[in-house]
């Protein structure tokens, strides 16, 4: 039996609400996007993202909901965004620190023990400071800046509506879809921000391919190859909900850390520097709260860009069959 087509709206333009608003017009519903901004993503969260797609790696500290989700997401963003890159990520330690590899590699799963041979065939210049690596095949990133743009046309180009600098409440829907992060706070009192600080620079000298996460037991950091010389370095994550510039200790260790990893990061450029919250629920899980003709999809935390796509199509049965996973849908946000 052919389902019936509904009006949706979908309230807010980040990374979430742009895989909802895609994933539902590419379903055949009539979708409009409400976005606060009058700029795309001037005031999202979401391009301040790495945007690691890094499912066991997080493992070492999330649910294993998040690596079921995040594997089903990366297999949705390579059918959908030919910027994704999958090449794995590196997990590497100073050799004084090989503990933190031994533990990091009992926390997750999937990860490959790499000797400096094998370590040079990825990343040569790593290996010559180097002596392993675990090594997690099938894991991607992407740049944000671009993915959160091709999304924004594809939503656009597969029928959905934008309008931009809008902020009231959708009145002509069948189902409202609220993705406003951080700002949905007064709705759902348990939800919080995640200070995250992160530089990025610009070089020549360095000649990372894979995403690298540098376990220092003071500063333990991880490095994104975004293309073109940028490399995203990031993130703290601090129990405040304030925005704006990266403090002098955080850009110190941030900065220290990536020197230590390679110093060729001595002489790269800083092109951007900042800090974002990260929308989180208290056990850092995300939600799909439904009642009846309003969804909230909220608290992805570290993992916006990792579970966008696979909430999307989550939602998207929903809607269209009355399923619910029972692990990410709740009534109560509490
Ligand atoms: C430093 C840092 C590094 C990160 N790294 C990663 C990573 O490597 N991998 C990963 O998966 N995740 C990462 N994250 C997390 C990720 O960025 C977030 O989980 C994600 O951006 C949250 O997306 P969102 O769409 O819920 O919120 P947002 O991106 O904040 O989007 C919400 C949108 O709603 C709009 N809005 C607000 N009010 C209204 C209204 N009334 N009407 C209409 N629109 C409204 C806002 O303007 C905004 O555009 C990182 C985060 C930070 C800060």
């Amino acid at each position: 039996m052919a389902v019936a087509k509904m009006h949706l709206a979908v309230r807010g333009a980040g990374v979430v609400g742009l895989w909802q608003a895609l994933t539902l017009a590419r379903a055949g519903h009539r979708v409009t996007l409400y976005e606060r901004s009058a700029t795309p993503f001037a005031d999202a969260c979401s391009p301040f993202a790495g945007a690691m797609l890094a499912p066991r790696c997080e493992e070492e500290s999330a649910e294993p909901v998040i690596r079921a989700l995040g594997e089903r997401s990366i297999a949705l963003w390579l059918k959908t965004y030919p910027g994704t890159v999958a090449n794995g990520t590196l997990i590497v330690a100073p050799s004084r620190d090989r503990v933190l590899i031994d533990r990091f590699a009992r926390m997750t799963e999937g990860g490959d023990r790499l000797d400096r041979t094998g370590l040079a065939q990825l990343e040569p210049d790593l290996a010559k400071r180097f002596a392993g690596a675990l090594y997690y095949a099938g894991e991607a990133h992407l740049a944000p800046d671009q993915a959160l743009a091709f999304l924004l046309d594809a939503a656009q180009a597969a029928g959905t509506r934008v309008k931009l600098g809008e902020v009231g409440m959708p009145q002509d829907a069948d189902l409202v879809i609220d993705c406003r992060g951080l700002a949905a706070k007064n709705d759902l009192p348990t939800l919080r921000g995640v200070r995250g600080e992160r530089i990025v620079v610009r070089s020549r000298e360095v000649h990372l391919a894979h995403p690298v996460r540098f376990l220092h037991p003071r500063f333990p950091l991880y490095i994104v190859p975004w293309g073109d010389g940028l490399y995203m370095i990031g993130a703290t994550v601090i129990e405040s909900e304030e925005t704006g510039p990266v403090s002098v200790r955080s850009a110190l260790d941030l900065l220290s850390a990536a020197y230590a990893l390679d110093p060729a990061f001595a002489e790269a450029e800083i092109v951007r520097q900042g800090a974002s919250a990260r929308p989180a629920f208290p056990d850092n899980r995300p939600r799909i709260i439904a009642a009846k003709g309003y969804i909230y999809v909220n608290g992805l935390y570290r993992h916006g860009f990792l579970l966008a796509p696979a909430l999307a199509e989550l939602v998207a049965t929903f809607v269209e069959t009355g399923a619910r996973h029972e692990e990410v849908f709740v009534a109560d946000p509490a």
